[in-house]
């Protein structure tokens, strides 16, 4: 099927594509998309249909097995009634699909214990939490700006948010988890990691998310051996359990449960979500660079026909 670009999803594993030369200049960047059918061969789509699929930074693209210009990944229908279409890419997306994975999978956090998250005011963090918080945890975010930490106490309600650019983050950290902490969802790496290390609690539990700090270091080969290493002894000490998190890996065991859940969530307001939609194709390379040094909001959006 020929399907437009309605909304273009930006991701920080985006730059890992390319890092790792999937990509080479003149091709195709890789994006996640929402898009509306313009014409189908194939039975289950109809013109005019939403559909969530993967047309990449262009603002038409062809979906089906061997002619989509990515792998053909896991397109779906997208029911305009439930949510607003751009959540198919956001708290109903992989994104969504990502934070239940990590928190109620692999995290399986009790009521009463201390889950943090860092880039807790971003696309996966914000989830992150407030799924924890539905679980009855304490949750402590951490976030750049004094607007995010802002943001994710007053409005998502966790129980306290510190911010990474502080000189005494490791002791702000430590005064907001006086319990320690029993599960952290790690988005970020580098110094925010080293303060979360020493207030890990024993059988405390790890989901490697993602570590958007490392991401355009050229120094750092190998970003998650080198996080591995820098947690060793602590790990070993504490019997932490340390989960990596790959969202592709939970899509046929778990989409089903998910959007279920989290439509649910969405609709009666135990889920809030903040999106950052920056208007036209033209803005995707300036949105991109934003969002991985902190200069997003919220989940990060492309508006494709909105130049
Ligand atoms: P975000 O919306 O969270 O944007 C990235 C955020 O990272 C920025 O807003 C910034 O927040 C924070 N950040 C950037 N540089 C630094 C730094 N040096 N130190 C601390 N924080 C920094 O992105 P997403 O929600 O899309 O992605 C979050 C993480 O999830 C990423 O690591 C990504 O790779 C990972 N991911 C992994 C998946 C998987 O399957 N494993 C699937 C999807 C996402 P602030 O301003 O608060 O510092």
């Amino acid at each position: 099927m020929l399907t437009r670009t309605i909304y273009l999803s930006l991701d920080p594993y985006q730059w890992g594509r390319r890092r790792s030369s999937l990509e080479t200049a003149g091709e195709v960047c890789h994006g996640r998309t929402v898009s509306q059918v313009v014409e189908s061969n194939m039975p289950a789509y109809r013109e005019g249909d939403f559909v969530f699929n993967t047309n990449g930074w262009q603002a038409y693209g062809l979906t089906g097995e061997g002619i989509s210009v990515f792998t053909y990944m896991f397109p779906r229908q997208i029911d305009p009634a439930l949510a607003p279409i751009s959540t198919a890419i956001g708290v109903l997306g992989m994104l969504g699909l990502t934070a239940y994975a990590g928190v109620y999978v692999q995290c399986a956090p009790k009521a009463g214990e201390t889950v943090v998250v860092s880039a807790a005011s971003g696309g996966v963090g914000q989830i992150v939490g407030q799924i924890a918080k539905l679980c009855g945890c304490r949750v402590v975010g951490i976030a750049g700006i004094p607007n995010k930490c802002a943001f994710v106490t007053a409005v998502l309600d966790f129980d306290a948010c510190v911010s990474h650019k502080s000189p005494d983050l490791p002791e702000a950290l430590a005064a907001a988890c006086p319990d320690g902490i029993d599960a952290y969802f790690e988005n970020v790496g580098g110094k925010v990691f080293e303060a979360v290390l020493p207030l890990l609690n024993p059988r405390s539990r790890i989901s490697l998310c993602g570590l958007v700090s490392q991401y355009g270091n050229p120094s750092s080969d190998d970003p998650h051996e080198a996080w591995r290493n820098q947690g060793q002894s602590t790990f070993q000490r504490q019997n932490v359990e340390v989960h990596q998190l790959v969202v592709g890996n939970f899509v046929a065991t778990h989409q089903d449960a998910f959007l279920a859940d989290m439509a649910d969530w969405v609709r009666d307001g135990r889920i809030k979500y903040k999106e950052d939609l920056w208007p036209g194709l033209r803005q995707a390379p300036t949105a991109f660079r934003a969002m991985l040094e902190g200069g997003n909001f919220g989940k990060t959006l492309v508006g494709v026909g909105e130049d």
